[in-house]
């Protein structure tokens, strides 16, 4: 027996098994035997030693057999090419829907949410005024799809950074960083959500959307950039990836069960 990949470690109780983002599976609630075992399973090995392996560490065969499977699986493949990837667009604003037409423009398939039946899609598209709606990319973060999330405010628009579940930083945890930098954030927040949406310049929109395109289109080919872009009448600087924040569970969710967890 022998672990299909490279197996790496992420953090206590975690390991990825591949050395490819788009293509590895993230084992979460490994207790340190499992994991030790997993990792020395990356040269071959008998059944006999296996079998020994399990009992000296009381490991179920149950719980082996659903750790094995899950680092044996492989992830669905989303699309061998982005040209075929199913974009989800969330919602009817500009910059949503004209960056969506022009992915669409480069052969990607567009939904209008990402909860439908079938494949997840490999990226989520939503506009919101002043801050993302967590409603939202909470959604977004439950069944892993990757979003490009883009905040309009008075003076331009920010894009991204696009947010990969269990490996950027999401939202909250810019969110989070925020409350940190100030306490008022929240109700700073929850004022401005409520706010009507500010127009967008002209001239700010035909410069993000096709900027909006590109990093998505980057994204679906497997190029991680990592940061976004603030755009502005006057500017167009980049925006730094978003750390994971340690108060977010989001790259560390660990399933009720505490059973291996295969990202779709
Ligand atoms: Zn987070």
């Amino acid at each position: 027996m022998q672990v299909r990949d490279q197996v790496l470690w992420r953090r206590t109780g975690e390991l990825q098994i591949g050395t490819c983002a788009s293509r590895a599976v993230t084992l979460r609630g490994l207790s340190p035997a499992e994991a030790a075992l997993l990792l020395d399973l990356q040269v071959p090995r008998s059944r006999e030693w296996l079998e020994d392996a399990l009992a000296r560490n009381g490991i179920a065969a149950d719980r082996w057999e659903s750790l094995w499977r899950a680092a044996s699986t492989p992830p669905p493949r989303r699309a061998d090419h982005p040209d075929r990837q199913v974009i989800a667009l969330l919602d009817d604003h500009e910059l949503t829907v004209r960056a969506g037409a022009d992915l669409a423009r480069r052969g990607a398939r567009l939904v209008r949410d990402g909860q439908g039946p079938g494949a997840l899609p490999a990226l989520a598209l939503l506009t919101d005024a002043y801050v993302s709606d967590p409603l939202r990319t909470a959604v977004l973060l439950r069944h892993d799809i990757p979003h490009l999330p883009i905040v309009v405010d008075d003076d331009g628009v920010t894009l991204g950074p696009v947010v990969r579940p269990g490996v950027t930083g999401c939202c909250r945890c810019l969110e989070l960083a925020r409350t940190d930098a100030d306490e008022c954030w929240p109700a700073l927040a929850t004022q401005l959500r409520v706010l009507p949406t500010p127009p967008v310049d002209v001239e700010v929109a035909r410069v993000a959307i096709p900027i909006a395109s590109r990093v998505a289109h980057a994204h679906l080919a497997g190029h991680v950039h990592g940061g976004g872009f603030r755009i502005t009448a006057h500017t167009l600087l980049p925006v730094d990836p978003i750390p994971v924040h340690p108060a977010c569970a989001c790259a560390g969710l660990t399933p009720p069960s505490g059973d291996a967890h295969v990202p779709a």
